[in-house]
């Protein structure tokens, strides 16, 4: 038997708690959603038997006749979820490659499906041994000393941490049908027997639902405070900003009575939410001008945003190529120089910042030149596609760029400083088209690579469904929305 085995069997599983804290015995979802509908005097269908919360918010209605081809759906009842493999996508947002593979609601997971059989749970106290868990759990230490070798390799029992979980599923004799230790929110331990006194151990995902929802939203003071009535997450509603930030100055342009509606996602775990989804679709109308997202993933995973004529929602520029910072001179025909003291043109914008902040390409392209240039200092200029270049002056010092690299929209390219003709800390940028300036603040920037034309048709399917839901999303998702709220603080 291996040392390191015989320590991690012996060692107290007594580390501090990073999960959450164990939970009791799996509750009935219906239960749980019976009560929930009875706070919010809802009628309950039968036919909801494992649907979750999410259905409350799902009022789509007729809207729902055109999904997936299918004339089944029950408006106004309907809810579709899906299961997930968990894991995918990034920065926590679960993503889908095809989010509109739904499921008819009312499927069992592999979890669910089991629930025939009792499971016991066990809390794992601080300073507890796995042969001492073994013994207060009736499994025995014998059997806890197998379960300690089954697993040494996967997740080793030292690993293991008082507050968590270990749930038992009793056999016919001895050895128990199945135990699985809960890691965190995602992942099990999961130990089955080998028939021979011993057992197999892997790591397995908790099955997650996805659920889209729907929210609308009025401006009354701030975006936040709209998208919080509406019962967005503050990161969903970052997101929304993020994908409308091309079009919609939120710190200058939003007027209270500017609205949005939203499909989005929640990530669900026995009828909890466990994380934020993506944003399917959204419009948002600023100053009576309607913007509209359509979120879609191609062939090769990737997923972008845009707009129903397969426009991208991104430009191929930034308007500014450094973040935090304030405009301490503007684009000009003629200004007096302050340090040359003669009246000449500005032929670009400062950005004051201090020494050292990153600056980014605004644009995707080529180095065309990276050096000193007289009263420019040091300064980087770059050919984009078509009549574009852009330039950056005064820098302190370059980012690890050369002349003739390609670089991308967004990459460090150096950092402010004062050099060549400047009276403090600040980035001087130009904006040129067939190489005249023009001003980078009001010049229309051109929109990023529309969608290939391969995927053209198969995007406007999705892009007439969403719409066609999302028109339906009104006002009322509102009073929902806050029905959840008051749930889930109760
Ligand atoms: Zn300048």
């Amino acid at each position: 038997m291996p040392s390191s085995f015989q320590k991690d069997f012996a060692d107290p599983l007594n580390g501090p708690s990073r999960g959450r804290p164990s939970r009791g015995p799996r509750r009935s979802r219906r239960r749980r959603l019976k009560a929930h509908l009875a706070r919010l005097r809802l009628p309950i269908p039968s036919q909801w038997g494992a649907l979750s919360l999410g259905l409350l918010t799902a009022v789509a209605s007729a809207a729902f006749a055109g999904l997936g081809g299918g004339s089944a759906f029950a408006p106004a009842t309907q809810h579709m979820s899906l299961s997930v493999q968990p894991g995918l996508g990034t920065g926590g947002h679960a993503d889908l490659p095809n989010p509109l593979a739904f499921s008819r609601p009312g499927e069992t997971s592999p979890e669910a499906s089991d629930a025939g059989s009792p499971w016991h749970s066990y809390t794992v106290n601080p300073g507890e041994t796995l042969s001492q868990l073994g013994e207060r759990t009736g499994l025995g230490s014998s059997t806890a000393m197998a379960m300690a070798r089954a697993c040494a390799d996967t997740y080793p029992a030292r690993k293991m941490r008082a507050g968590h979980t270990l749930r038992i599923r009793p056999g016919d004799g001895d050895a128990p049908a199945a135990v699985r230790y809960e890691i965190d929110d995602r992942r099990y331990l999961a130990w089955q027997p080998d028939g021979d006194g011993g057992f197999t151990a892997s790591i397995r995902q908790y099955p997650r639902t996805i659920e889209v929802r729907e929210a609308f939203g009025r401006i009354d003071s701030s975006l936040f405070g709209a998208g919080n009535q509406a019962g967005l997450s503050d990161k969903t509603i970052m997101e929304l900003a993020r994908i409308f930030g091309w079009d919609i100055d939120f710190a200058h342009d939003l007027r209270p009575g500017d609205w949005f509606r939203v499909l989005y996602q929640e990530v669900y775990r026995d009828g909890e939410k466990v994380d934020d989804g993506a944003i399917l679709a959204a419009e948002f109308v600023t100053g009576g001008t309607s913007h509209k997202a359509i979120r879609f993933t191609d062939a090769d995973g990737r997923t972008d945003y845009f707009h129903p004529d397969g426009r991208s929602v991104r430009k191929a520029f930034l308007r500014n190529p450094v973040k935090f910072t304030r405009i301490t001179s503007r684009f000009s025909r003629g200004r007096m120089h302050p340090v040359l003291g003669h009246r000449r043109a500005h032929e670009g914008v400062d950005f004051g910042a201090p020494t050292g902040t990153a600056i980014h390409a605004t644009g995707d392209g080529r180095v065309a030149f990276r050096g000193r240039n007289g009263g420019y200092g040091r300064m980087v200029k770059i050919r984009h596609a078509g009549r574009y270049s852009t330039v950056y002056a005064h820098m302190s010092r370059f980012a690890h760029i050369r002349e003739g690299q390609r670089v991308k929209q967004g990459q460090t390219i150096g950092y402010v400083g004062q050099s060549g003709l400047a009276t403090g800390p600040h980035l001087h940028y130009e904006f040129r088209v067939h190489g005249h300036p023009r001003n980078p603040l009001k010049v229309d920037l051109p929109d990023a690579e529309p969608l290939p034309k391969k995927y053209r048709a198969a995007f406007r399917k999705r892009s007439h469904q969403y719409s066609a839901w999302l028109s339906a999303v009104g006002p009322d998702s509102v009073r929902v929305a806050s029905a959840q709220d008051a749930d889930s603080s109760s």
